[in-house]
């Protein structure tokens, strides 16, 4: 029998969330072709292998202690908490003991599916550290994300912690069509690590045209934020921040497409589009009353 099953990741920024999901999906990041799934917007990757699958979800934001989450994206990440069958929570080892998850993410009652703690970065501390973390905490895994030790080890446990049962994502279904929302995220996440963490979520990202069938690919995504001032900010003195940030926004989206692309890159205001029930659903938000939820 097959298990097949959700793994929600969540950390502090920087703990190595994407350095750890590149290991556990790598090339095998997949895209999923419709919406099968509620959770759909918030799968980073699925993992499939001969007798499991993980879906795995992220929680952006959700232990990021220097902002106020909106509301949607609080409800979008607790969801991801709610829905999974086993949470990952990832601390980075160089750092202070992690406080338990319940009361990082400051939840009202504990989540149902069990917690991992797993701290990364082992690589990068002393036998006598290892050692009071592991007395500190006993039942955290110890893994490297850039090394890879451990990570098997942490997989196979993952995949047993799955339910058993068929697949959630028949091979054949997980396409590499629908690359929009991927982009649209690789646009994102390249603006807020340009812009330091200035705006964070002022900043949406969609897609607008995504032409198929020619050599370089012709990409054209706008970067939304809420006010003129933030604009300024993001397009930078004579357009050198903006131009950064399609750069290497373009070379993400390359690898991950695995083509040449061309990607024609805005910057538009839409005035308190946080703020906007529609404008939060287009950006692929959860609101708290959604029936689609
Ligand atoms: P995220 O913000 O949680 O997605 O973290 P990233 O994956 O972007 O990693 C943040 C930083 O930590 C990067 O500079 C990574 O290279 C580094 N990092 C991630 N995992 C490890 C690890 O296992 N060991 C060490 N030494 N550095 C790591
Ligand atoms: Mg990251």
């Amino acid at each position: 029998m097959s298990r097949a099953g959700i793994v929600t990741v969540v950390g502090k920024p920087n703990a190595g969330k994407s350095t750890l999901l590149n290991r556990i999906v790598g090339e095998k990041l997949a895209i999923v072709s419709e919406k099968p799934q509620s959770t759909r917007d918030r799968i980073v990757g699925i993992r499939t292998t001969d007798d499991a699958q993980m879906v795995v979800l992220d929680t952006p934001g959700l232990l990021n202690p220097r902002y106020e989450l909106h509301r949607a994206m609080r409800t979008t990440a607790l969801r991801a908490l709610a829905d999974a069958d086993v949470i990952v929570y990832l601390a980075d080892a160089t750092e202070r003991t992690p406080v338990p998850l319940g009361e990082a993410a400051d939840l009202d009652s504990p989540p149902r599916a069990p917690v991992v703690t797993v701290l990364n970065k082992v690589d990068a501390i002393r036998p006598a550290e290892r050692l009071e973390l592991r007395e500190a905490l006993p039942d955290a895994r110890f893994v490297s994300a850039l090394t890879g030790e451990g990570v098997d080890e942490l997989l196979a446990e993952l995949e047993a912690a799955l339910p058993e049962g068929p697949f959630l994502y028949p091979e054949d279904e997980i396409s590499t069509a629908p690359v929009r929302f991927f982009v649209a995220e690789l646009v994102r996440e390249t603006a807020l690590e340009q812009l330091d963490e200035e705006l964070p979520y002022s900043v949406a990202c969609e897609v607008e045209e995504f032409r198929e069938g020619q050599t370089p690919l012709y990409i054209r995504t706008v970067l939304y934020v809420e006010r003129e001032s933030q604009k300024r900010i993001l397009i930078g003195a004579g357009g050198q921040r903006i131009r950064e940030i399609g750069r290497i926004a373009r070379r993400k989206i390359e690898q991950f497409v695995g083509t040449n692309v061309y990607l024609d890159l805005w910057v538009k205001v839409l005035p308190n589009w946080r703020k906007s029930d529609r404008a939060l659903r287009r950006f692929g938000y959860r609101l708290h009353d959604d029936p689609s939820a």
